[in-house]
């Protein structure tokens, strides 16, 4: 099989004595999407941020697409296709639309035309998106600052994308929406990587899954099979 696209080994993070990731490892392959499910506090976050270089690695190792970026800075994983739509959306308030779309394509070396292409495939993908291109993004709801989020991440053109609690906060019928881009995107073969407090429909839509609990992977195992699991139908599921 070819070397995973994302390889971690052993990671630990700490927030000074807080020891938030306690040595993970997991893979995610070019084309699959993963999921991370696990309760509040368990590092869920944390992982998202150690990926895109936001928190540092305290030790163990990040491989992305055959290279240890493991001491890469943030700002460079982005250059080499790492992009996240992260937890709280986390759009730029003041600006509109349109603007957080051009922003989320700023490192690339694209002429504008190709950009405007660009803009306007999310516009197709994203339709809400279209008829409020020039409304300021932070007078948006919420499920639409989270299309707009994942839609911003998706102009980086990213060989992984990280999708970081995308239904927080979101009314049941905008979080079925929100799956429904996430399995639209799986269809076009976007690789994510998704952390999730919706367990169920996290591991409906993924390949495979991991169960972070306080630091540490508990379980992994095909979604289909994790769903099943029944420590993981107690704990997340609310199945008995
Ligand atoms: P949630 O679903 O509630 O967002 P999570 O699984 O994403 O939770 P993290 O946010 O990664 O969890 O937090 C993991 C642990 O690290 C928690 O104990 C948290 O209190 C701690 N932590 C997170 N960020 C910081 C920080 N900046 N400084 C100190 N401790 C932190």
């Amino acid at each position: 099989m070819a070397e995973p696209l994302l390889q971690i080994d052993a990671l630990e993070v700490r927030y000074g004595a807080i020891e938030a990731l306690k040595g993970i490892s997991l893979q995610v392959h070019a084309g699959e999407v993963v999921t991370i499910i696990g309760g509040n506090g368990a590092g869920k976050s944390t992982l998202m941020k150690a990926v895109s270089g936001l928190e540092p690695a305290h030790a163990g190792t990040i491989r992305f697409a055959g290279q240890d970026i493991t001491r890469v800075p943030g700002h460079q994983r982005v250059a080499l296709g790492i992009a996240q739509s992260p937890e709280g959306r986390q759009v730029f308030s003041d600006q509109s639309v349109r603007d957080n779309l051009m922003l989320g394509a700023y490192h690339r070396k694209a002429s504008k035309a190709e950009i405007e292409a660009d803009i306007d495939a999310q516009f197709v993908a994203f339709p809400r998106l279209r008829e409020r291109q020039d409304q300021m993004a932070g007078t948006m709801s919420g499920g639409e600052q989270q299309m707009l989020a994942i839609a911003r991440a998706l102009m980086a053109k990213p060989q992984l994308l990280l999708l970081d609690e995308p239904s927080l906060g979101l009314a049941p019928l905008i979080v079925k929406e929100i799956f429904g881009i996430i399995r639209g995107l799986k269809t076009k073969g976007v690789t994510i990587l998704l952390v999730e407090q919706m367990a169920n429909q996290a591991l409906a839509v993924a390949e495979r899954g991991y169960v972070l609990e306080t630091g540490r992977i508990t379980l992994q195992g095909e979604g289909r099979a994790l769903r099943r699991d029944p420590q993981v139908r107690a704990a997340y599921l609310g199945k008995h």
